[in-house]
C-alpha cells in the first residue's frame, strides 16, 4: 500500500463534514493503493477454483484439435451432391467419437459419422441422419445441404497459442474445465491472502460463556469470520479483546506478525474506549475516513509492518456494510483480482423509503417477484438501525441510494446490489 490512503485527511469527529469522502472516492483511493500480494503456490486445477491466477495462459491446443461432426449423420464430398433431388453414396465405413476412419473419401462414397468424431480426409460436410433415406449399404440424400456444415473446425473454441486467460483472472468452475480440456493439470495462483481479526469491547461475552450485567455476545467475530470465508482466505481470529490499550496493541502486533491484513470492530468512533487509534498512532499509521454514507462511518485504514489494518465500527450492521463496500474489495485486490466493482440493476421500489440528503445509504432490500407483473421488484426489511443485525438476516440485496436523494416514493426505480453477486 503507498500513503494515500493514510494521507487522505477527513475527520471523523464532526457530525456533518462538508469534505467528508464520497463512496466512490473511497473506492478508487482503495482501487488506487491496496496492491495485489506477493507470492504463489502451484495447484491442481481442482484446489484453483475462486483463486486467483498468477500467470497468463497461452492455450497449447486448438479446441477442438481436429475438424469434427456436430451431429450424427453422414460425412460427405459436398461436389457428389450434383442434383438438387436426390443423390445416391456408397457407404464405406464409421468414424466415431474415439475411432476415426483410417482411409480417405473418393468420390461417390460416404462414411456414417457420430458427434464428435474426426472428419474423414475428403469428406468436408456432415448430412444429418435425419435427411437421408438408408438402402443396401447406400444413402441417398434429399434437398439443398451447404458446404461444410454441421463441422467444428479445429480451434473454433479456442486457437493455439492465443491468451486463454490473463494473470489476475479469478478461477470459475468453467476455466478449471477450459483447463482440462487443453490438458492442463497445474496452474500458479496467487497464495491465499491470511486475514486475522478480532473484536473489541469491555461488553463483549463469547457465546458459550456466561454474560455479567450489560454484557451482549459478539455477533460480529462470527458475521465477519461467515464474510472471509466465503471470499476464500486464510482465516486467523483471534477472538474478542477488552477495551484495554496493552491488550488491543499486542493483539495488534501479533496479528500483524503474520497477517497481509489485521481487521478489527468497535473501538474506532470517538468514546472514551476507543483507543485504537491512539495504539496505531504508537506502533504504525492511521487515517479515520468519514465517508459520506449511511451506515458505516467511522472506518480506519492504516498500516501496522507490513499489513494493512482495517478498522470497522462496532455496531453489526455498519461492520458489514463496510465490509462488503471497502473491505471486500480492498482484499480481492490484495488477491490480486482486477474487477472489484459489485453489479448493480435498477428496479422499482415498492416502500417508502427516507433518506437524508447529503450522503450514500446502503438500506437493507428484499428483492421478489411481483407476482401480478413478474417483474423483479424491491421492498425494504424495515427499520434500517445500524444495530438491527437482523435487518441484514432478512435482505437478499442493498438498496444504494444516491447523495443527492431524499426520500424515495413507492414507484420509484432505484438501484439495488444482489448479496448473491457480492458474497
Ligand atoms: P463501538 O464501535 O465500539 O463504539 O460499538 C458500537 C456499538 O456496537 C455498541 O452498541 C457495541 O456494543 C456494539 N458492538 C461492538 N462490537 C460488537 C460485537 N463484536 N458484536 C456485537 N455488537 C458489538
Ligand atoms: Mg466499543
Amino acid at each position: 500500500m503507498d500513503n494515500d490512503l493514510i494521507k487522505h485527511k477527513a475527520s471523523c469527529h464532526d457530525d456533518y463534514d462538508p469534505n467528508s469522502l464520497a463512496v466512490t472516492t473511497a473506492l478508487d483511493l482503495i482501487n488506487k493503493t491496496i496492491q495485489p500480494i506477493d507470492g504463489f503456490e502451484k495447484l491442481n486445477i481442482r484446489l484453483t477454483v475462486g483463486r486467483t491466477l498468477d500467470e497468463d495462459i497461452l492455450a497449447p491446443l486448438n479446441v477442438p484439435d481436429y475438424d469434427n461432426s456436430a451431429m450424427d449423420g453422414y460425412a460427405i464430398w459436398h461436389q457428389d451432391l450434383t442434383t438438387k433431388t436426390a443423390n445416391t453414396l456408397k457407404i464405406v465405413g464409421s468414424s466415431f467419437a474415439g475411432h476415426p476412419y483410417e482411409g480417405a473419401l473418393k468420390p461417390g462414397e460416404t462414411v456414417r459419422i457420430m458427434t464428435g468424431a474426426i472428419i474423414p480426409t475428403g469428406a468436408d460436410t456432415v448430412v444429418m441422419q435425419e435427411h437421408v433415406q438408408l438402402s443396401n449399404g447406400n444413402i441417398t440424400i434429399h434437398g439443398s445441404h451447404s458446404l461444410g456444415q454441421n463441422i467444428r473446425k479445429v480451434g473454433e473454441d479456442v486457437k493455439q497459442n492465443s491468451q486463454l486467460f490473463p494473470k489476475g483472472k479469478r478461477l470459475m468452475p468453467a476455466d478449471i474445465g477450459m483447463l482440462a480440456s487443453l490438458g492442463i493439470a497445474e496452474i500458479k495462483v496467487k497464495r491465499l491472502v491470511r486475514i486475522a481479526f478480532f473484536s473489541t469491547g469491555d461488553e463483549l461475552c463469547a457465546i458459550g460463556s456466561t454474560r455479567t450485567k450489560g454484557q451482549i455476545f459478539d455477533s460480529n467475530r462470527y458475521t465477519l469470520y461467515g464474510m472471509l470465508s466465503r471470499l476464500g482466505v486464510d482465516i486467523m481470529d483471534m477472538g474478542s479483546i477488552p477495551d484495554d490499550v496493552n491488550a488491543i496493541k499486542s493483539a495488534l502486533l501479533t496479528a500483524s506478525n503474520t497477517a497481509d491484513a489485521v481487521i478489527t470492530t468497535g473501538g474506532v468512533s470517538v468514546g472514551d474506549a476507543d483507543y485504537v487509534k491512539d495504539i496505531l498512532e504508537e506502533i504504525g499509521t492511521i487515517n479515520f475516513w468519514k465517508i459520506a454514507m449511511k451506515p458505516g462511518r467511522p472506518l480506519a485504514f492504516g498500516q501496522i509492518k507490513n499489513s494493512i489494518f482495517f478498522g470497522l465500527p462496532g455496531n453489526p450492521v455498519s461492520a458489514m456494510v463496510t465490509f462488503y463496500q471497502y473491505i471486500q474489495p480492498a482484499i480481492k485486490r490484495m488477491m490480486g483480482q482486477d474487477d472489484t466493482l459489485y453489479p448493480t440493476f435498477k428496479v422499482e421500489c415498492i416502500s417508502p423509503l427516507k433518506k437524508k440528503p447529503g450522503r450514500t445509504e446502503f438500506q437493507r432490500g428484499i428483492l421478489f417477484k411481483d407476482q401480478s407483473s413478474g417483474q423483479y421488484k424491491v421492498k425494504s426489511t424495515g427499520k434500517q438501525d445500524s444495530h438491527m443485525l437482523s435487518s441484514m438476516s432478512q435482505a437478499n440485496c442493498f438498496i444504494m441510494l444516491p447523495t443527492e436523494v431524499s426520500s424515495i416514493a413507492p414507484g420509484t426505480m432505484v438501484d439495488i446490489q444482489p448479496f448473491d453477486s457480492i458474497v
